[in-house]
């Protein structure tokens, strides 16, 4: 094993042990919490070695880079697609990401339910809800989730298996933390609607600098990417 990948299965090691640490504090098991990795940072090469490390969740947020990724080492792992995306690029990732975190518009929910019809492959979404209300973010504002996934209960190829976040970057996590709050009691109020294609079992919420508190507050995926490649990540 070479330098990179020593020092990444040691990077996820300690990660692993401080989402665990995480979950004892707040009552949780760590089996609901998935650790998906953040590979936009990553070439084809470090990305297979990751794959090879035993990672299943990877997350891309560029369709451009994602694809020739995924077609080299598709058949591995659970493939998520977490940026921005734009309509014209629905067809690129339908049948190739399992999961998309970032259902932020009437619009895409359309063009995703068209063309997983027409490959009659059902895609999995987070709706993104920009929780802090910054203007620099996607998402859907908390208000409007609701009715946005009322809408969705019509569109039978799409299946909102639950909600996404960015926190505002903040030098102190705690700072994160209402936000995470915010986001499970809007998931909360969805599971109460029981729409059929609408379980919003999952919350996507934590990164590098915030995945502990998020984790304290219900996340079932923590999308993390730098701390698991610098070197000598330092526990918390
Ligand atoms: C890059 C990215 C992450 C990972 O951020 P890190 O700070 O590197 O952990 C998580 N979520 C999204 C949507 C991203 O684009």
């Amino acid at each position: 094993m070479n330098r990179w990948a020593s020092q990444t299965r040691d990077n996820l090691a300690r990660v692993r042990e401080r989402i665990e640490a995480a979950c004892l504090r707040s009552g949780r098991s760590p089996h609901e919490v998935n650790l998906l990795a953040v590979t936009k940072y990553l070439d084809l090469d470090k990305m297979r070695q990751l794959l090879e490390l035993g990672v299943e969740h990877v997350g891309e947020n560029r369709v451009q880079s994602a694809v020739p990724k995924w077609q080299q080492l598709g058949q591995r792992g659970t493939w998520h697609f977490i940026g921005h995306l734009q309509t014209n690029k629905v067809r690129d990732v339908i049948g190739r990401f399992q999961y998309i975190h970032s259902l932020d518009r009437l619009s895409l929910a359309h063009e995703l339910d068209k063309r997983a019809a027409k490959m009659d492959v059902p895609v999995s979404c987070f709706v993104q809800v920009n929780v802090s209300g910054e203007t620099s973010k996607n998402g859907i504002s908390p208000a409007e989730v609701m009715g946005f996934v009322e809408k969705i209960g019509n569109m039978k190829y799409i299946r909102v298996v639950g909600l996404m976040t960015m926190a505002p970057m903040v030098n102190n996590p705690e700072e994160a933390r209402p936000i995470f709050r915010r986001l499970r009691e809007i998931r909360d109020q969805v599971q109460e609607m029981r729409i059929d294609n609408v379980p919003a079992e999952h919350l996507s919420m934590g990164m590098s600098g915030d995945f502990e508190v998020a984790v304290e507050e219900g996340a079932t995926f923590v999308r993390l990417g730098r701390i698991l490649y610098e070197p000598m990540a330092r526990g918390g």
